[in-house]
């Protein structure tokens, strides 16, 4: 994902040693070529997992979770945030803590729309403590569901998430790995430096 990564050089701003902004491509302004390319990798990587379903979180998971579920033929589902009049019924919801924003969310996804034959890829933008996740995760298991792996599109290696997933047994396919983001500079991991992957 030479593309991707470049992006994040050319237009990536570095907030603090922790934090990224990508609104140019990713969290605001959307590049939908680059998210159908996005979307492309991750059905590559995952084409064997008889996947049925892809799931996200509002709102910058929808775009490349879209793309990948168009990839792979499968409907996409995210889950809210923010409870909603017309999302009533049985709702499979888990509490995460938001990195960015620093607050706990109650997240929400229909029954109707996880149920327990489904096989599912969950996608999301950045994996950075692994509570997004995790909390999807959460989701999948309260349905009976099955989760196949996680496609994360930029993953920040330094915090502890990537870990978190991998020592539970998740299969992680991160496009882009930064290893640092000290002194104002983005530092990938590459391929050939990553560890029990
Ligand atoms: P986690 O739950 O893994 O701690 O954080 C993942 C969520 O926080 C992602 O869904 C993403 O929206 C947001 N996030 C975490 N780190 C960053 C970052 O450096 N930049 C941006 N733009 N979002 C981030």
């Amino acid at each position: 994902m030479d593309f991707l990564k470049k992006k994040i050089r050319d237009e990536g701003v570095i907030l603090s040693d922790s934090v990224l902004k990508v609104d140019s491509f990713l969290n605001h302004q959307i590049d939908p070529v680059l998210m159908q390319e996005i979307g492309k990798e991750f059905a590559r990587l995952f084409q064997h997992e008889k996947i049925t379903k892809v799931l996200t979180i509002e709102s910058s998971g929808i775009a490349p979770g879209l793309m990948t579920a168009l990839q792979l033929g499968v409907p996409v589902v995210f889950a809210r945030k923010r409870m909603s009049l017309t999302l009533a019924g049985d709702l499979l919801t888990a509490s995460i803590y938001s990195f960015t924003k620093q607050e706990t969310n109650e997240i929400s996804v229909s029954q109707k729309y996880v149920t327990p034959d489904d096989r599912v890829l969950i996608i999301d933008d950045f994996l950075a403590n692994g509570q997004a996740a995790l909390g999807l995760a959460e989701i999948v298991q309260k349905a009976g569901a099955t989760v196949v792996g996680f496609g994360i599109v930029i993953e920040k290696s330094f915090q502890k998430g990537s870990e978190l997933l991998r020592s539970r047994g998740f299969r992680v396919e991160s496009l882009a790995r930064i290893g640092s983001l000290e002194k104002g500079k983005v530092q990938f991991i590459e391929e050939s430096e990553v560890v029990n992957a």
